[in-house]
């Protein structure tokens, strides 16, 4: 049986496939015209985010009978054809959560302590003390928009911390939210009593703009907005004018609604705001975990 894998992929997953007695058919992120000569025989195909996996693609694999995500979107799959087909689709959801919520911290600290602002003066040649006054984590409050499972990766991290949490989500876990010391509370009151806001919502119809004008100005002046969700759960213009008005103290952004962020973007030029490019789920680990996962999910389809 050929698998072909389409995408950078973990040398510990190529394993589990190879283990398994596949051949492995590796090509990275081949365009539609190539993968359309690469798939005749393949019974499964492994991608990230990229390539697209097209209609087109899935008539051109008469035997393919399984489509796996390493990570967890799945827009780039075709998944009306591939459901007609009775063709498997597969992805590695949890795989980056730690990652993602670790980094939700380390945007955090970077923001409280102005480290990313004192690391560009220094460059520069200034010796910026006074203007990085921070602030300590301990026993400050922060609230977690959507408890799921890098949401509860974020809130147990926090508790480790010392900070208080206040968690809102439409499907409360109350069991989880024990377990970190977490209260459930209206969206309303997380915004106006936290002094840290970390969004970890799927971006869906209500979550689009989530964070908007009106919902900016309820956050405390010293207040700091952390989103590694999706650059659309924030209406970004209404952002820009918080962090450059002092609505909010600073925000730490992982997601942007244009990605890549174009370089002369009005958020580049703000020091209250920490940018990252979508690195969330950048750790090896989570890359690990990814590809093995959906390797064996292949490898039970394949032989089950
Ligand atoms: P999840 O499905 O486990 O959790 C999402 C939670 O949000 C659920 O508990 C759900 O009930 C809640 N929710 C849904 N609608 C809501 C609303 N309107 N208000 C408040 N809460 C709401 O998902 P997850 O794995 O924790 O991922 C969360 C987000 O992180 C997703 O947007 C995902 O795209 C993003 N993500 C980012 C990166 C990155 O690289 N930065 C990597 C992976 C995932």
């Amino acid at each position: 049986m050929k698998v072909l894998v389409a995408a950078p992929l973990h040398e510990k997953a190529i394993e589990v496939l190879k283990n398994a007695g596949f051949e492995v058919l590796y090509e990275e992120y081949p365009d539609e015209e190539r993968l359309v000569q690469l798939v005749g025989d393949v019974e499964a195909i492994i991608v990230r985010s990229k390539p697209k996996v097209t209609r087109k693609v899935i008539e051109a694999a008469p035997k393919l009978r399984v489509i796996a995500r390493a990570g967890v979107g799945l827009d780039n799959i075709d998944l009306e054809a591939a459901k007609e087909r009775g063709i498997k689709v597969v992805n590695s959801p949890g795989a980056s959560s730690r990652s993602v919520a670790e980094l939700a911290i380390a945007l955090t600290f970077n923001v409280a302590r102005k480290i990313a602002f004192a690391d560009r003066k220094m460059r520069e040649g200034t010796w910026a003390k006074k203007q990085a006054m921070g602030i300590e984590l301990e026993g400050k409050t922060m609230g977690v928009i959507g408890f799921g499972r890098i949401g509860y990766e974020v809130a147990k991290i926090a508790h480790a911390l010392g900070m208080n949490i206040l968690l809102y989500d439409p499907y409360p876990n109350d069991e989880r939210a024990k377990e970190v010391g977490g209260r459930f509370v209206d969206l309303e009151t997380l915004l106006r009593e936290s002094d840290v806001v970390t969004l970890h919502v799927p971006l869906v119809d209500a979550t689009y703009h989530l964070i908007n004008e009106e919902r900016l100005r309820l956050m405390k002046p010293t207040a700091i907005l952390i989103n590694a969700a999706r650059g659309a759960v924030v209406d970004t213009d209404a952002l820009v004018k918080a962090l450059k008005e002092g609505w909010i103290a600073g925000a730490g952004l992982d997601v942007f609604e244009e990605e890549p962020l174009p370089a002369d973007h009005p958020l580049t030029r703000l020091d209250n705001v920490v940018l990252t490019p979508h690195i969330g789920a950048s750790t090896v680990e989570a890359q690990m975990r990814a590809g093995v996962q959906v390797a064996e999910q292949v490898v039970e389809i394949l032989k089950g």
